[in-house]
């Protein structure tokens, strides 16, 4: 049996839980089986053989690890243990080595991935966009063969991969190249968020990031593809 945790310290972990057990539901096929659980505590940690940290606000989920030993132990089933850990948005700048200071200061990160990720690059709140991505990695749909689905990337405040400090070892998954809705709604670039360069997608290892929020959208596809993966890595 698999134990995948969600951090539940603050953001989208109910709907993080709820995406696992509908993918899992895909997975039947795969010689594992599965629990998902809530992680508040070390103990609840130590139960876990893969963690995904939600989006939210990174400033107070890691203030809230750090009054306990967490925030340690995160770093060591990250770093240490190497357990499969995914991150998205606010997840995804705590699993970065690096993240730059806003105005009110930068905050403790987890690490793991060797990137140093711009925090809020799209803008603030208001700024937030929706866009249809083409993601190489997660399963194509089976309606029609070889015809990728688009999957839609909700971005709240996200951050965006400012360098790669890890070298080769990075594996970049998705920059803004794979958004394709801006061409089919006639959009030129500049009337659309973000440079078609920048990465919203990077894995190191067992150590996934990703800018948008899957979380916040009904699409199981990405969760079904890294279970696929927590799995082929034991
Ligand atoms: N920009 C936020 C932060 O710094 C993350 C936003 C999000 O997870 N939607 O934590």
């Amino acid at each position: 049996r698999i134990c995948v945790g969600v951090l539940a310290l603050q953001g989208g972990f109910h709907e993080h839980l709820s995406l696992l057990h509908q993918a899992a539901q895909h997975l039947k096929s795969l010689p594992a089986d599965f629990s998902f659980t809530q992680v508040r505590t070390s103990e609840q940690l130590a139960a876990c053989d893969a963690l995904i940290i939600p989006g939210g606000e990174s400033t107070t989920i890691s203030l809230i690890a750090a009054q306990t030993d967490l925030l340690q132990n995160l770093r060591d089933f990250v770093k240490v243990q190497k357990k499969p850990t995914w991150g998205t948005c606010a997840g995804f700048i705590l699993l970065s080595q690096r993240a730059n200071a806003t105005k009110k200061g930068g905050q403790e990160l987890i690490g793991g991935l060797d990137v140093c990720v711009h925090r809020n690059h799209f803008g603030r709140q208001i700024e937030s966009f929706e866009a249809d991505l083409d993601l190489p990695f997660i399963p194509s749909s089976s309606e029609k063969e070889g015809e990728r689905r688009p999957f839609r990337g909700v971005f709240i405040r996200a951050p965006v991969v400012e360098e790669v400090l890890g070298g080769d070892s990075v594996e970049v998954l998705a920059t803004l190249e794979n958004r394709v809705d801006r061409m089919r709604a006639g959009q030129s670039q500049a009337q659309t968020r973000g440079g078609s360069g920048d990465i919203i997608a990077a894995r190191q290892g067992n150590v996934l990031g990703m800018s948008f929020h899957p979380e916040l959208t009904q699409d199981a596809r990405i969760h079904q593809w890294w279970l696929s993966e927590v799995v082929a890595r034991r």
